[in-house]
């Protein structure tokens, strides 16, 4: 059955720029980037353009960005940095992190260290709460810059200048850390025009191959457990994966900002549409990018989506990417003060491949679900 994909922020169809330079790099540059021959040298050559490019994109230095196998081993690079103290801390987090940040409460509350969670209003974090929570024990302020699920920007700026503020009152370092991976694309976010220690991007959501992301580092280095292999300056040891760090790097070059008008316009369709069909639209109509929208049918959302699916729309109970996946996003939508909406919400996300018929389907198909 020929189907209409709106579940994008869970992952993306591979851009064909992308995949040919990942085919390309895969058979004709295959070489170890550390080996010591002429092949390996032309890897090694290959792995410093993709580096230079990636840094260009992101408005950073070479030496601040490190590849890794995606989003989830760059969060945890940070989140490990912290069992080098000497002694446990305190951090904070959002309260609508990804699952690959939150999952870390746990573990560190066992190891000792104690772990505030920044409240989300609406879906957003309020500078003035970090700062309010931020003290002398803090360690690590952790907030994301574009939820996966409600789509809400954070206003990175003025956290940033929280934390620091906090920095300055205490005269003791605080890791800033925003994982990045909703806003590469979607929004002009980039880290090193911002006060911003550490942050992460994935490869799959923009266009790249999967098992490839980055992990950018202001001061290009962090306490990490192990330095095994060496490679990537010891902050990621392990064999380069040159194509998908290739393919990554031309699915960033690919990037265009002014795709961002199309999917406005279809935004702004499925909102109306919505508010036309008495359907609750979750996602605030500011500082929210337009390539997510959640919304709340009267139908529970596994409901909703087989019934989508049934009309050929693909969409998501939530951030597809974890396990136990709907769980997660109810947490998300209940975070941030839907917690009627959170059984019946469902999250819809657009990319520049998809096209105004698809759209006008996915609005029949809602108005359908109604009647
Ligand atoms: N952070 C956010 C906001 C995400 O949406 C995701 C994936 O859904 C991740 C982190 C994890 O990314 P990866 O699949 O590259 O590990």
């Amino acid at each position: 059955m020929e189907y209409h994909y709106f579940d994008n922020a869970a992952t993306t169809r591979i851009a064909s720029g992308a995949l040919e330079a990942y085919n390309r790099t895969s058979l004709d540059c295959f070489a170890n980037p550390s080996a010591s021959h002429s092949e390996g040298h032309r890897s090694a050559a290959l792995l410093s353009r993709c580096r230079q490019s990636a840094a260009s994109a992101l408005c950073a230095q070479e030496r601040s960005v490190f590849f890794t196998s995606g989003a989830t081993e760059s969060i945890n690079i940070v989140m490990s940095s912290l069992l080098c103290s000497k002694r446990p801390g305190r951090i904070l987090i959002s309260a609508i992190e990804h699952e690959a940040v939150a999952a870390w409460t746990g573990f560190l509350r066992e190891k000792g260290w104690t772990v505030d969670t920044v409240p989300a209003r609406g879906g957003f974090i309020s500078p003035s709460d970090v700062y309010d929570m931020t003290d002398s024990q803090t360690r690590l302020v952790a907030v994301m810059a574009v939820n996966n699920v409600l789509g809400t920007i954070q206003d990175i700026r003025s956290i940033a200048e929280a934390v620091r503020a906090r920095e300055r009152e205490s005269g003791r370092p605080i890791l800033f850390f925003c994982d990045c991976v909703q806003a590469l694309g979607k929004t002009g976010l980039r880290p090193g025009q911002l006060d911003i220690d550490a942050a992460s991007f994935s490869g799959h959501k923009i266009h790249g191959p999967r098992g490839v992301g980055i992990l950018y580092l202001k001061k290009g280095t962090i306490q990490v457990p192990s330095h095994a292999g060496g490679q990537e300056s010891g902050i990621r040891g392990g064999t380069e994966n040159l194509p998908a760090i290739a393919a990554l790097a031309a699915a960033m070059e690919a990037l265009d900002i002014a795709d961002q008008q199309k999917v406005t316009v279809w935004n702004r369709l499925i909102r109306k549409t919505c508010s036309e069909c008495g359907i609750e639209v979750l996602s605030p109509d500011r500082d929210c990018t337009p390539y997510i929208l959640s919304i709340a049918t009267r139908l529970p959302s596994e409901v909703a989506l087989r019934m989508l699916q049934d009309r050929g729309c693909l969409v998501s109970a939530g951030s597809a990417c974890s396990n136990n996946a709907r769980g997660k996003a109810e947490a998300v939508y209940r975070a941030a003060g839907f917690q009627k909406a959170a059984g019946n919400a469902i999250r819809i996300s657009f990319s520049q491949d998809n096209t105004d018929e698809e759209v006008e389907e996915l609005a029949g198909a809602l108005r359908s679900l109604v009647s």
